[in-house]
């Protein structure tokens, strides 16, 4: 029996297969496009949104990765991103000569982005690749300038929705709905 859909959302958008399917997809382009023995990307997640898709996707990733975290915020409680994210934790991996990919949850106006992979070339990464789950390019308001031989891989387009799941939250809430939906506005007004 279907799995009853959490009675904040509107719908579901992708289901626990259809994430797990791109996710296996993505590994494998990932593969692909570093091949051993070229050195081992790091993986940079941005907490706390990207944490599942993280998870997921280094498990699907047969190399002798590092891994680590950074943290941005520039949302507070609401939806709608000031503009100007703050990174408010610091990296733990040098990543000084190393290829990065950065792995994000969902890109939107591009800010959050934008200030992490210049704080990576900052930090002498040799290149700078974008892997994000969704990807509201509607929305955006900056290029995303990939630094060297950096790539971007992007699960899904979103539509414009506010969306909830798999690591996404409002409010630190729904963060662990094992898919992805879209919040009804009554639970964010
Ligand atoms: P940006 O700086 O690109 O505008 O926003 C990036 C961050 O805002 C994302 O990493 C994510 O944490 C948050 N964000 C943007 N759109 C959504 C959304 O629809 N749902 C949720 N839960 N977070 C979002
Ligand atoms: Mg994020
Ligand atoms: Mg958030």
């Amino acid at each position: 029996m279907a799995k009853a859909i959490h009675p904040h959302l509107d719908r579901i958008l992708w289901n626990e297969d259809q994430i797990s399917l791109r996710v296996s997809q993505i590994a494998a382009q990932i593969l692909h496009d570093f091949p051993a023995p070229s050195p081992p990307p790091v993986f940079i997640g941005v907490a706390t949104g990207a944490f599942l898709f993280l998870a997921d996707l280094v498990r699907k990733i047969d190399l002798p990765i590092t891994v680590d975290l950074v943290r941005a915020e520039s949302y507070g409680s609401g939806t709608v991103s000031n503009g100007d994210p703050i990174i408010s934790s610091h990296l733990k991996v040098d990543v000084n000569g190393s290829h990065v990919i950065l792995v994000e949850d969902i890109v939107d106006t591009g800010h959050t982005l934008s200030k992490l992979i210049a704080h990576l070339k900052l930090k002498g990464a040799s290149s700078v690749s974008v892997c994000t789950l969704l990807d509201k390019t509607v929305r955006r308001k900056v290029d995303i300038q990939l630094v060297g031989e950096g790539k971007f891989y992007q699960g899904f387009e979103c539509p414009d929705y506010f969306v909830v799941g798999y690591g996404m939250d409002f409010a630190e809430l729904y963060r662990n709905l094992p898919y992805i939906g879209v919040l009804k506005p009554e639970h964010y007004s």
